[in-house]
């Protein structure tokens, strides 16, 4: 079989995608395959009766001029494409806990002097905080990439350290804890698993700017798509890669759903590793243990996603997201009783920007709860299904209607999603909303190399590092590093 490529990128979500934008724009003949019918796997929108729906991308961090994303999406070519809101900065998110409501401004003082106006007497505690999340925010710095490196290697100790663990010791009153954890839901976070590196890159990203997508997050997906295919790259949807092939110690392509085989030099994984690995034909070189270390390790949880379809014009649109928490402990936990908790995000759309025309709210679900139809397709789970997501977005509607959302009456559909949703269509293990859990305890397990023990395989996207918009840009650095050097790869994303 030729060598039709040099490079196959195996999945189409943000972290393959960005990968071929760097590798086609450095001279690499790259081809990336995707098994749905359209990219962006998380960045995807689509449409229900007529409204657009995001699959998973509510709000992304450093975007604004001179930080990171905005840095590194630029150098991709598609900063002045995408069409963005900066949410309110004197809060982009709102948390309704224990009877009280707390808002997170943005930038580091607004954000200490904010929240010290309702604890004065933890005023100092919030700066110590805040002079924490700020260490690992720069360590991701367009000053460090001008230096030739992604984040400073000191912040790898971060990983180590438990996210509940840093704020409890720096913050003294109960209520303020959980305030500042109450955006955990954005890293799956765990009380005793979540580190504090994906606490403080995520909170200290949206402190320094928060966006929304106007029209959906799926334009940076097709704006990645434009500019691989500007570079001379190919973007193939419909093309599910059921094996790898393997000779010796190298890969030799892929073959698709239907037996059509692709040749390359190098294949590039965006999919969950664990998958990765069942596709790749027998081989002695990826040993045994390396399949079980990565089936063993534990996936984050998935989300329950309901969408409030809004009659035209009728709901006033919020330029911040709300949490809201009704557990004493805002970190999630499993647990029988009725939903508890979610974050409620409106979608700002282009056509009339005073109205929103979809509220997406979230909310953590494990797949245990989705057992008895776990061998089911999409669209064919059949009655009990369809009667278990209705007591859900019931129990959404009544948990948002005691802290005064209630647009019973504005609402034309509700449509929503389950963790089998995304694991059909994204292909994400178990459902989970940000793929391979990072646990403290043994962050080295948890966090993946690009390369593998076969030459020329590499993995791209959130497993590997960090999830997100942030984290999964910075994987993708990471991973074309392998291809072009990290100093030179950084400093011509930090020089653009
Ligand atoms: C509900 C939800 C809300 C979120 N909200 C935010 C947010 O507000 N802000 C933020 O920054 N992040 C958010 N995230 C996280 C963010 O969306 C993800 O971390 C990121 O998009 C993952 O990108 P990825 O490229 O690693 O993976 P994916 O987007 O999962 O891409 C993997 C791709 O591989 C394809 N694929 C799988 N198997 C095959 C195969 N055999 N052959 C070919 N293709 C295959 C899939 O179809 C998919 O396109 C959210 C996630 C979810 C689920």
């Amino acid at each position: 079989m030729m060598n039709e490529f040099d490079i196959i990128v195996i999945g189409s979500g943000l972290g393959g995608l960005e990968t071929a934008v760097m590798l086609s724009k450095e001279g690499f003949n790259v081809c990336v395959v995707e098994k749905n019918r359209q990219v962006g796997g998380c960045l995807q929108s689509y449409v229900r009766h007529g409204y657009k729906l995001d699959t998973g991308m509510h709000y992304i961090g450093s975007l604004g001029s001179g930080q990171v994303l905005h840095q590194c999406f630029s150098y991709f070519g598609i900063m002045d494409r995408l069409r963005l809101k900066k949410l309110d900065e004197e809060a982009f998110d709102r948390i309704h806990y224990a009877g009280g409501v707390y808002d997170y401004a943005m930038g580091e003082e607004a954000f200490i002097e904010t929240l010290s106006r309702q604890f004065p007497a933890e005023s100092g505690n919030l700066r110590r905080y805040v002079a924490r999340l700020s260490e690992v925010g720069h360590s991701i710095s367009v000053d460090n990439f001008k230096k030739g490196y992604v984040s400073n290697p000191g912040a790898l100790s971060y990983f180590g350290m438990s996210a509940s663990g840093v704020i409890d010791s720096l913050i003294a009153d109960e209520r303020l804890r959980n305030v500042l954890a109450a955006n955990s839901v954005l890293y799956g976070g765990v009380y005793d698993k979540s580190t504090f590196y994906e606490h403080a890159m995520i909170s200290y990203s949206y402190m320094e700017g928060a966006y929304r997508c106007i029209d959906g997050s799926m334009h940076i997906a097709t704006s990645l798509v434009d500019e691989i295919r500007k570079n001379g790259g190919t973007v193939r949807c419909d093309s599910e890669v059921e094996r790898i092939m393997v000779d010796g110690d190298r890969v030799t392509g892929v073959q698709l759903r239907g037996g059509e085989r692709i040749g390359a030099k190098h294949v590039i994984s965006n999919m969950h590793p664990q998958l990765t690995l069942e596709l790749l034909d027998k081989n002695k070189v990826i040993k045994k243990a390396f399949h079980t270390r990565i089936r063993s390790l534990e996936n984050s949880y998935g989300l329950f996603t309901m969408y409030l379809l809004m009659k035209p014009g009728a709901c006033p649109y919020v330029n911040r997201n709300e949490y809201i928490h009704e557990r004493e402990s805002v970190w999630y936990v499993r647990h029988d009783g009725p939903i508890d908790c979610c974050l409620i995000s409106m979608q700002p759309m282009s056509d009339d920007e005073r109205f929103a025309n979809v509220i997406s709210v979230i909310t953590p679900m494990y797949i245990d709860e989705l057992s008895e139809w776990s061998d089911t397709l999409p669209e064919r789970r059949g009655e009990a299904y369809k009667a278990f997501k209705e007591r859900k977005i019931a129990e959404l509607l009544a948990l948002m209607k005691r802290h005064g959302f209630d647009w019973s009456d504005k609402v034309e559909y509700i449509y929503s999603n389950s963790p089998l949703s995304y694991r059909d269509y994204t292909g994400t293990i178990d459902g989970s909303a940000y793929g391979i859990l990072k646990d403290y305890h043994s962050p080295m397990t948890c966090l993946l190399s690009p390369r593998t023990k076969l030459q020329n395989l590499y993995f791209t996207g959130q497993n590997i590092n960090v999830h997100g918009a942030l984290g999964v840009t910075l994987t993708s650095v990471i991973t074309c590093a392998e291809f072009l050097g990290m100093d030179y790869l950084a400093k011509k994303i930090g020089n653009y």
